[in-house]
């Protein structure tokens, strides 16, 4: 007899409060619902939370990466660096701006892209860019790619309000491109910012997607977000401090009942790490299956962060040889559920179930 059924927990879920509502409705009422005030007020909001420069809210991140190559001057057939253990979206940014990738593999430690890797893949092929992604939100070695990457883009869409050596992440790099997507770690739905430490390409980047009344006719493009987008982030934006805190304290949970064996992409964290994801690392895919099975018999939704179908240099063909760290980590890697919306009993599930492995 089955006395209660269990709900099983989600990957990732929203967390909406009233304000995001309120925020919204007022927009709403105000007649006033394209690109306006709102976004305004979010761009010096941004920028006063990176403490310097300029920032562009778009319609996407991918808009933000194509348009980052755009405004640095990349031009046909020019390299652009990226690691391989990414989503796609960043390929089709280099081939929109008709540049040509350069696949690097990524360290085995915090799966960021490899700066040896780099400098060997590399040599012969002058860069004019890369991309570094804060996988995970563990911070990429931006210092140790400078001398070899060209201009550096940092991909801050899973590391928002995170540090490094006491910069935020955004900072670093010569331009910084972040996501609002519904999955990110605040988000409108679809939507995206560049933020440039300086504060010319923001600016400039703000002409591009300004297509309309112009004097002059110059290719532009509309990648504007919404002022009903923008209204839903500001209030998390002015939360990000509380939602670091709160996902940093589940992330300490799961650590402490972590079982011998089985590692943590990014621990032990850092004061100011942004934790996007819990990813566990295990010996080999056998194990990392078996734990998956039993995650699933007590109702946690877990996945398998990035599969080898989609690391990048699978989908181009490339040797597999070339990139061994990442072909070892889609075998061995597993995402716990990590988000503000877990309430106490499910985390409790979660540490029992990860202690009982
Ligand atoms: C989500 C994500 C993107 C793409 O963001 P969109 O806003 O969906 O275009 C790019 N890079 C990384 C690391 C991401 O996590």
């Amino acid at each position: 007899m089955v006395l209660w059924t269990m709900v099983d927990i989600p990957h990732n879920r929203l967390l909406i409060t009233e304000e995001e509502r309120r925020c919204v409705d007022s927009v709403l009422q105000s007649g006033w619902i394209a690109r306006g005030e709102q976004s305004n007020a979010l761009e010096k909001e941004f920028s006063t939370f990176f403490g310097r420069g300029d920032s562009c809210l778009l319609s996407s991140a991918t808009a933000g990466l194509f348009l980052s190559l755009k405004l640095l001057g990349v031009s046909e057939g020019q390299f652009v660096a990226v690691p391989t253990y990414v989503c796609s979206a960043l390929l089709n940014a280099i081939h929109m701006a008709n540049a040509r990738p350069l696949i690097v593999d990524i360290k085995q430690d915090d799966l960021n892209i490899c700066p040896d890797s780099l400098s060997e893949r590399s040599s012969g092929t002058p860069l004019v860019a890369t991309f570094a992604v804060h996988t995970y939100g563990v911070p990429s070695d931006i210092d140790a790619l400078r001398p070899i990457g060209g201009a550096i883009i940092e991909d801050c869409c899973q590391a928002l309000g995170g540090e490094s050596r006491g910069r935020k992440l955004g900072t670093i790099g010569d331009l910084s491109v972040f996501s609002f997507h519904a999955t990110k770690i605040i988000t409108c739905g679809h939507g995206g910012l560049i933020h440039d430490p300086q504060s010319a390409f923001a600016q400039a980047a703000k002409d591009y997607i300004d297509f309309d009344c112009r004097d002059t006719y110059e290719p532009r493009f509309n990648f504007f977000m919404s002022d009903i987008e923008a209204a839903m982030l500001r209030p998390q934006l002015s939360r990000i401090q509380t939602i670091m805190d709160q996902r940093k304290k589940i992330a300490e949970r799961y650590l402490h009942v972590l079982p011998q064996g089985i590692s943590v992409v990014g621990a032990p964290f850092a004061i100011n790490q942004m934790i996007y994801r819990f990813v566990l690392r295990f010996s080999d895919m056998k194990n990392r299956d078996n734990a998956q099975c039993i995650f699933k018999k007590n109702g946690i939704k877990t996945i398998v962060p990035l599969t080898r179908e989609e690391l990048l240099h699978r989908y181009l063909n490339l040797d597999p040889a070339l990139y061994p760290n990442a072909e070892h980590c889609v075998d061995t890697t597993l995402s716990l559920p990590l988000y503000p919306a877990l309430d106490g009993s499910e985390i409790d599930r979660i540490c029992d179930t990860l202690g009982s492995i």
